[in-house]
C-alpha cells in the first residue's frame, strides 16, 4: 500500500502546501511544515498486530512515512534499535527502572539516520538531484551516506572545529565537504546561498519537512517495546538530548499519531529536554515561560550536537514540553563526562556525550524529585561514544 501522506501543514499559520513536490519552509511564516497523514485510511490499512509481525526498522511504519514507491525507501538498516533495561544504572541513581534506547547501533553511528533515510528517500521520490545540509556533525554523514545509496550528489557544510570523524566520514561517503569558520547557523546560512545558487535542495533541520518523520519512528517503536498483553504502551518520561529539536518533535507528533489511531492511551510520556549549560536556548526560555527561544551566545560544549545556538523549531519544542507536561534541564561538560563513563562501565553502552547529557539529567531531576523512583523512565542515547574518541585521554 502507499503512503496515505495528504498535504503539508505550516506548523505556526497552518497554511496548507501540496506535499507532491519538493518544499522547504511556510512561503508566509518561514516556519517548519508538518505531513499531514490520513489516518482513517492507515487505520483500515493496518492493526498494531501486523505492524509487530513486520521485520524491525523504520519501513515498518510507511503507512505512517511520506514515500509512496517502495524502490525509493532506501535503508541502511536503520531504527529497530535495543532498549537495555539498566538495572544498575537505574539503582545507582535511586529508580526502579530504568531504559536505555541506544541509537548508536543505527547505520553512521547515530540517530540522524532515521531522519535521512526518510528525507532522502522522499527527496529521491520527487526528483531532487542534489541534497546540501549544514551539520554539527552527524547529520553529514548520515546524509551522505543515504546520498551515496540513491546516488544523489550531496554537499556538507560543517564548522571547522567539529569531530574529525564527522569530517572524514563524510568524504568517505563521497559528498563534498566545506569547513566553516564558526558554528552549525554560519554553516547554514552559507549552504542556504549555495543552495539557492545551483538549486540544490536544502536538508536543514527543519527546512523540509521528513525528517521530523524519520525520527519520529523513535516514538513510535517506544509502543511496541513497553507493550503489555498486546497493548501498546509508553513509558512515563522520555529524556531526550536537545540541538535543533527534532527528535524531540518527531516523538511528540508520533504519540499524537497513534492517540489519534487509537493505538494508545492518551496519557503520552512526560518529554524532557537536556543541554548543555554553554548553550541551552531552550531550558533559558522554558526557564522564563517564553513560547520562543533567543539565539545563544557564545555557544560551546563537548557534545557537538547540542551546540546548536538558534532552534529553528523552538516553538514546538517548548509547546511538545508544555503539552506534554515535561521540563527542561541544563548540564555541564564535566557532568557529560562523569555520565558517560557510569553509563559505559554500569550499563556497558559506550554513549555519544549527547546522550550521556540524558543521565546527568535524570541525577538532577531525581535529586529535585520531579521524578518518582517507580516512574518508568527511559533515556535516549542519541549516538555511539566511538565517534568522539576525541573527548577520551588514551591510555598511558
Ligand atoms: C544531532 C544530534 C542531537 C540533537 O538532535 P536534535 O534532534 O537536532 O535535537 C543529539 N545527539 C546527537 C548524537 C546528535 O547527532
Ligand atoms: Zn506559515
Amino acid at each position: 500500500m502507499s503512503s496515505t501522506l495528504t498535504h503539508l501543514e505550516c506548523s505556526f499559520c497552518g497554511r496548507i502546501l501540496d506535499a507532491n513536490r519538493l518544499q522547504n519552509l511556510c512561503p508566509d511564516c518561514q516556519s517548519p511544515l508538518l505531513a499531514r497523514y490520513d489516518l482513517a485510511r492507515v487505520r483500515e490499512a493496518v492493526t498494531p498486530a501486523e505492524i509487530e509481525h513486520r521485520p524491525h526498522g523504520l519501513w515498518r511504519w510507511h503507512e505512517l512515512l511520506p514515500v509512496s514507491d517502495p524502490h525509493c525507501r532506501l535503508t541502511l538498516g536503520e531504527g529497530g534499535t535495543p532498549l537495555i533495561q539498566a538495572h544498575r544504572l537505574a539503582e545507582r541513581v535511586g529508580l526502579t527502572t530504568l531504559y536505555i534506547k541506544d541509537e548508536g547501533l543505527n547505520p553512521t553511528g547515530s540517530f540522524k539516520a532515521r531522519g535521512m533515510a526518510v528525507a532522502v528517500s522522499r527527496a529521491l521520490e520527487l526528483g531532487a538531484r542534489t541534497l546540501v545540509t549544514p551539520t554539527a556533525g552527524n547529520a553529514g554523514g548520515a546524509m551522505a551516506a543515504y546520498a551515496a545509496l540513491a546516488g544523489l550528489e550531496a554537499h556538507v557544510f560543517m564548522p571547522r572545529d567539529a569531530p574529525l570523524l564527522n569530517q572524514l566520514e563524510v568524504q568517505m561517503y563521497g559528498a563534498h565537504l566545506t569547513l566553516v569558520d564558526g558554528l552549525i547557523n554560519d554553516a547554514a546560512q552559507l549552504a542556504a546561498a549555495e543552495a539557492a545558487k545551483h538549486n540544490w535542495f536544502d536538508v536543514s533541520t527543519l527546512k523540509e519537512p521528513y525528517r521530523i518523520e524519520g525520527k519520529k519512528t523513535m516514538g513510535l517503536e517506544l509502543a511496541l517495546h513497553f507493550a503489555e498483553n498486546g497493548h501498546w504502551q509508553l513509558p512515563d518520561v522520555v529524556f531526550y538530548p536537545t540541538g535543533g529539536g527534532v527528535g524531540l518533535i518527531g516523538m511528540w507528533k508520533a504519540f499524537d499519531e497513534m492517540v489519534a489511531l487509537g493505538w494508545v492511551e492518551k496519557r503520552r510520556p512526560r518529554l524532557v529536554v537536556v543541554q548543555s549549560d554553554g548553550c541551552a536556548p531552550i531550558v533559558k526560555a522554558f526557564e522564563a515561560h517564553a513560547d520562543s527561544a533567543q539565539v545563544w551566545q557564545n555557544a560551546h560544549t563537548i557534545a557537538s550536537g547540542l551546540r546548536v545556538p538558534a532552534v529553528r523549531g523552538d516553538r514546538l519544542v517548548l509547546r511538545a514540553l508544555r503539552e506534554t507536561g515535561g521540563t527542561a534541564i541544563a548540564v555541564s561538560d564535566a557532568e557529560i563526562l562523569e555520565a558517560q563513563r557510569l553509563i559505559a562501565q554500569l550499563a556497558g553502552v559506550f554513549a555519544a556525550p549527547e546522550g550521556a547529557a540524558t543521565y546527568a539529567g535524570l541525577v538532577k531531576l531525581v535529586q529535585s524529585g520531579w521524578i518518582k523512583p517507580d516512574e518508568r523512565v527511559l533515556l535516549y542515547n542519541t549516538g555511539t561514544g566511538m565517534k568522539y574518541t576525541h573527548l577520551l585521554t588514551p591510555p598511558s
